[in-house]
C-alpha cells in the first residue's frame, strides 16, 4: 500500500503492535511465540473450466491459533489477496475473538479474484470448487473451521459454500453451521448483514460515553453533529456510516470510494449516496458535494472521526503526519500501518482499533453459529410468554386504576413498545451491544489502570492476550 520502502508488511505490522504489547507483560519467551506465529497456512491451486478454456486461481486459508476451536475468520475476494495478508488477518482474528469473548481461534481465507470480472453463474462455480477444496480439508467445518464473508463475498457465497458443504456431508445435521453470515432463509440470523456496522455504532456510542476517553481525543457532547469521513461504501462503511447518520445525528461529510471521493460539509445522504454507486459504478458524477479523483486526499481533510472501512495499510507513513481526526475508528481491519500508529500517537489522535471496532461481525456470527447448532431461532419459545406477562401486568394496571377511579392512560407508543416481546432481531442487537459495550469498558480500563498503556491498541492486545494466555493455561500448555 505504502509508497515508502520503510513501511513494514500487514503481517509484520500486526506483529509489531502485538510484540509493543507483549512487552509490557510478564509471557514466556516460549508462551509468546506460541501465540504471535500462525500455526498453519493452506495454499491451494484449482481449475475451473470456464469461458472455453481452464482458468486458475489461487486461496489461501490460514489457521493462527486453535486455543479454541472451531477456529473463525471470513473469506476475502480480491486480486491483492496474497499468503501475508491473509495471516496478519487470521492473527488479528485471535485476538478479535478474545477481545469480545466468542469462543472461537483465529482463521482467515481469501481468493485472488477480482468478482466484478466474473457473471453470477461463474462465481457460483468457482466458490463452489474452493469450498471443495477447504472442506476436503476440514478447512470449512461446523466444529473446526467456520468462515464468514469479508471484502468481495456476502451471504451469496456464504449460502454457495454451506450448501457445497452440505452436498459433501448428507448426514451431518450440524452441516449449516459450517459457515456463517448466510440468508435468513438459508440458516443465517436476522442482524448479520449489518452487524459490523451497527458495531461499529455501539463501539462510538460507548467511546462517547467515556468523557476521559473522549478528552484524550480532544473530543466534547456527544455524537450528534460529530464530522465523519468514511472510506469504503460497503458493507462495513455504508451501515456504519448509515447508522451514525440516521440513528445518532453524526454528518457523513466524505465518502471515499475506488473512483474517488465526494466531500459536502454540510453533510452527504448516505442511503442516497450507496444507491449512485449500485447504479454508476462509482461516485463521480453524484449531484451534490464535490468530487475529487484522487479519493485518499480526503483522509487528510478535518473531520472529527475519520472512519476508515475498506483496505489495510491506507494510514501509513506517507499520510499519517498530515491526518487531521482527533478520531480514528478502524472499522476495516489493518488501514493503519505501524509505522502510521507511532506517529498518530504521537500526534495525540485516538485510534479504536480494528480487532474490537469491526468485531461485532463475528460477534453475530457467533450467535448464528449457536442457533445453527440448536436448531431453533431465538426468541420462538419466549417471545409470546414475554408479551403476555406484560399484556397481564397493564391490564391489572388499568383494572387497579379503574377500581380507584384514578384516571390515567398509558400513551399508545408506550404501550405497543412494552408489549413487544424481543424477536431474533431484537436479541441479536441486544447481545451485540452488550458484547460491544462490555469489551469497551474493559478496554478502556487497562488503557487507564496501567501508566505504561497509552492507547486502546496496545489495551485491547492485552485484554485479548491474557485470554488467549488462560486459555492456554486452562490447556495446560
Ligand atoms: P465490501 O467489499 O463490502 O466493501 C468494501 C468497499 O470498499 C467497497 O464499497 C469498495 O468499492 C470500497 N473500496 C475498495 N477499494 C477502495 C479504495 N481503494 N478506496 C476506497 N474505497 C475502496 O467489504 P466489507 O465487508 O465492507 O469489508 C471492508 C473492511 O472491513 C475489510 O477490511 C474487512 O476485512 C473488514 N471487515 C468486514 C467484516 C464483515 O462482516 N463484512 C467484518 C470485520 C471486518
Amino acid at each position: 500500500m505504502s509508497a515508502d520502502k520503510k513501511e513494514p508488511s500487514f503481517r509484520e505490522s500486526v506483529d509489531l503492535m502485538f510484540n509493543r504489547a507483549v512487552a509490557l507483560m510478564d509471557l514466556s519467551p516460549g508462551l509468546e511465540e506460541k501465540i504471535r506465529v500462525c500455526n498453519a497456512t493452506y495454499t491451494v491451486r484449482f481449475g475451473v473450466r470456464l469461458r472455453g478454456q481452464i482458468q486458475t486461481f489461487t486461496g489461501y486459508r490460514s489457521v493462527h491459533s486453535e486455543h479454541m476451536e472451531p477456529v473463525k475468520g471470513g473469506i476475502r475476494y480480491a486480486m491483492a489477496v496474497n499468503q501475508d495478508e491473509v495471516e496478519a488477518l487470521a492473527a488479528l482474528m485471535t485476538f478479535k475473538c478474545a477481545v469480545v469473548e466468542v469462543p472461537f481461534g483465529g482463521s482467515k481465507g481469501g481468493l485472488r479474484i477480482d468478482p466484478r470480472e466474473w457473471e453470477e453463474d461463474e462465481l457460483e462455480l468457482i466458490t463452489r470448487r474452493f469450498a471443495y477444496e477447504l472442506a476436503k480439508r476440514d478447512l470449512i467445518h461446523p466444529s473446526q473451521n467456520v468462515p464468514a464473508p469479508d471484502m468481495g463475498t456476502g451471504e451469496r457465497e456464504m449460502a454457495w459454500m454451506a450448501d457445497q458443504y452440505r452436498r459433501m456431508n448428507t448426514t451431518d445435521i450440524n452441516s449449516r453451521a459450517c459457515v456463517t453470515g448466510k440468508p435468513v432463509n438459508a440458516g443465517g440470523i436476522q442482524g448479520r448483514t449489518e452487524a459490523t456496522g451497527r458495531g461499529v455504532q455501539y463501539a462510538l456510542q460507548e467511546f462517547f460515553r467515556h468523557p476521559e476517553d473522549m478528552k484524550n481525543a480532544g473530543l466534547e457532547g456527544s455524537l450528534d453533529g460529530k464530522r465523519i469521513i468514511v472510506q469504503g461504501l460497503g458493507n462495513v462503511g455504508y451501515h456504519g456510516a448509515k447508522f451514525l447518520q440516521e440513528e445518532d445525528g453524526c454528518k457523513i461529510i466524505g465518502i471515499i470510494e475506488r473512483d474517488g471521493a465526494l466531500y459536502d460539509e454540510n453533510g452527504l445522504n448516505v442511503e442516497d449516496v450507496r444507491n449512485w454507486i449500485a447504479k454508476h459504478d462509482g461516485v463521480n458524477g453524484y449531484p451534490s458535494g464535490t468530487y475529487t479523483k484522487d479519493g485518499s486526499k480526503l483522509l487528510e481533510q478535518d473531520c472529527d472521526i475519520l472512519l476508515p472501512a475498506a483496505l489495510e495499510g491506507v494510514i501509513n507513513l506517507s499520510n499519517a503526519d498530515s491526518i487531521k481526526a482527533r478520531l480514528i475508528i478502524e472499522a476495516a481491519n489493518g488501514p493503519v500501518t505501524a509505522g502510521a500508529d507511532a506517529i498518530l500517537r504521537e500526534k495525540g489522535v485516538v485510534i479504536i482499533p480494528d480487532m474490537y471496532a469491526n468485531a461485532g461481525g463475528v460477534t453475530v456470527s457467533y450467535f448464528e453459529w449457536v442457533k445453527n447448532l440448536s436448531h431453533i431461532r431465538f426468541g420462538r419459545m419466549q417471545r409470546r410468554q414475554e408479551e403476555n406477562r406484560h399484556r397481564l401486568l397493564l391490564e391489572e394496571l388499568e383494572r387497579i386504576s379503574h377500581d380507584n377511579s384514578i384516571n390515567w392512560t398509558l400513551s399508545p407508543k408506550f404501550r405497543d413498545k412494552y408489549l413487544k416481546g424481543a424477536g431474533e432481531l431484537e436479541l441479536v442487537r441486544s447481545g451485540l451491544e452488550d458484547t460491544m459495550r462490555t469489551a469497551y469498558q474493559e478496554i478502556s480500563g487497562k488503557w487507564h489502570e496501567r501508566e505504561d498503556v497509552t492507547d486502546l491498541r496496545t489495551a485491547a492486545y492485552l485484554v485479548a492476550i491474557d485470554k488467549v494466555v488462560s486459555s492456554y493455561d486452562t490447556l495446560g500448555l
